[in-house]
């Protein structure tokens, strides 16, 4: 695509990334068939082409965005599946992260989605404060009807996030390896998921003291910085890398790997050698940190010592992140391993199609996410698993909320395989002996 950048304007690091990204779309048009806002409303501006003709037109003028640019930017779920599918290898990525700075730079939205924005930043990314939220979420939640009634879906839509589950705090603890010492491992430990799903890292943390691993956490750690990320707050982003950046090198000693249970934060954090590239303090451990980091499926893979279990052959439909299948490419190791561990794995017919969850996506765009919630929840059914297993903890509270299906982490299904307990989203079916075995 040609471009009218100023020579000025591309002296700017983050402009010329996107110039290139702009240069690089050849109109072919290949991504509008994944992208699942095109698939859903047709419309071209909500295909990753014609988003980079928005913010192509955007970032040439350095102009203040219309409500117009802005709605169809705010649509995209920075799913990715457009870079998957991208033969010229736009990347796609940045240019989006960079237009929602933009927009966040110049554009003044309404006074009730700001306040919504300042709402999710002030609490998702803070442990203690979502916990707080949640536990609050619980007392009104039978309200919840009543704010979907009244329209207020935003509102509805997270105290749908207010069921919770628990694990004592000795089974999140850092821990020793319990089989031959292979070496030791950081766990991150996020934001969001050890609020909603603690047993993913309980499960995480046993599997691989077993495969032979010391678990320890980083003091000072915080959150990924993805939320502000894709809110267009960089400067929150940014100062929460660098938090981790600092953390993760003072505690890093002999970890051969920070271990990461939730692909959006992965994801986040594999890039942070990208986002702090330009700072002198930060580029070089910040690279480090980013090659560190490991998705729990991608390091088990990588083990010598697969987790092999014969016995336990129950159907399981396997949910692919987006942040893994297209922010990471990690599409075989999931189910390979599973299948390993003695589980038969299917998957659904629109397997590379965002769930909708999308960090913050399903509060801000309620109406987009239950559409895609609903038609993925449908196609995993359709499976007639026994579970629907994933390795995003956004993925699993977006489809959670929308079957009877238990959903668990891949950690949970190959810690019980490898002896561990049952995950407690199936102990109620386990109990009730209705899981078919061989
Ligand atoms: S990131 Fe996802 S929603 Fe956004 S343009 Fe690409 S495919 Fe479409
Ligand atoms: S597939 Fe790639 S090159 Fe083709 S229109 Fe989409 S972004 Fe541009």
């Amino acid at each position: 695509m040609k471009t009218t950048f100023a020579p000025e304007q591309l002296n700017d690091p983050a402009t010329a990334t996107s110039e290139k990204a702009i240069r690089t779309c050849v109109h072919c048009g290949f991504c509008t068939a994944t992208c699942p806002t095109y698939v859903l409303l047709g419309d071209e501006r909500d295909s990753p082409r014609g988003r980079i003709y928005l913010i192509k037109d955007m970032l040439e003028k350095n102009a203040t965005p219309t409500a117009e640019v802005v709605t169809h930017i705010d649509r995209c779920l920075s799913c990715l599946s457009c870079t998957t599918t991208c033969p010229s290898g736009v990347d796609y990525m940045h240019l989006i992260d960079h237009a929602r700075l933009h927009v966040e730079n110049t554009y003044q939205r309404p006074i009730t989605d700001r306040l919504m924005r300042w709402a999710l930043l002030t609490i998702l990314p803070h442990r203690a404060r979502f916990g707080a939220a949640i536990a609050l979420g619980k007392l009104v939640s039978p309200l919840q009807g009543l704010f979907e009634k009244l329209g207020a879906k935003r509102i509805a839509a997270l105290l749908r996030m207010a069921r919770t589950s628990k694990a004592s705090a000795a089974e999140l603890a850092s821990s020793k390896a319990m089989s031959a010492r292979k070496g030791s491992v950081l766990l991150q430990s996020g934001c969001i998921e050890p609020v909603l799903r603690p047993e993913f890292q309980a499960a995480t943390i046993r599997l691989l003291n077993r495969q032979g691993y010391d678990v320890a956490r980083a003091p000072g750690e915080t959150c990924c910085g993805a939320l502000a990320h894709h809110l267009g707050q960089e400067d929150e982003a940014l100062t929460m890398a660098r938090r981790n950046v600092d953390a993760w090198s003072t505690s890093r000693d002999e970890a051969g790997a920070i271990v990461v249970t939730a692909s959006g934060c992965g994801s986040m954090i594999k890039d942070y050698g990208f986002l702090l590239r330009n700072d002198p303090a930060y580029a070089t451990r910040a690279a480090s940190i980013s090659a560190l980091a490991k998705d729990i499926s991608e390091f088990v893979a990588m083990d010598s010592r697969p987790v092999t279990a014969a016995t336990r052959k129950i159907r399981i439909a396997y949910h692919a992140a987006c942040s893994l299948q297209h922010g990471q490419k990690i599409t075989t190791h999931p189910r390979r391993l599973l299948e390993q561990a003695g589980f038969e794995v299917v998957t659904p017919v629109d397997a590379h199609l965002c769930c909708g969850s999308a960090g913050t996506y399903s509060i801000l765009q309620p109406e987009i996410a239950n559409r895609l919630g609903d038609r993925k929840a449908a196609t995993l059914e359709a499976l007639a698993p026994v579970a629907i297993a994933v390795g995003n903890i956004g993925c699993a509270q977006h489809i959670g909320m929308r079957t009877a299906l238990p959903v668990v982490h891949i950690a949970e299904l190959l810690d019980w395989a490898a002896g561990g307990p049952c995950p407690k989203a199936l102990e109620q079916i386990e109990s009730q002996k209705e899981m078919p075995r061989e």
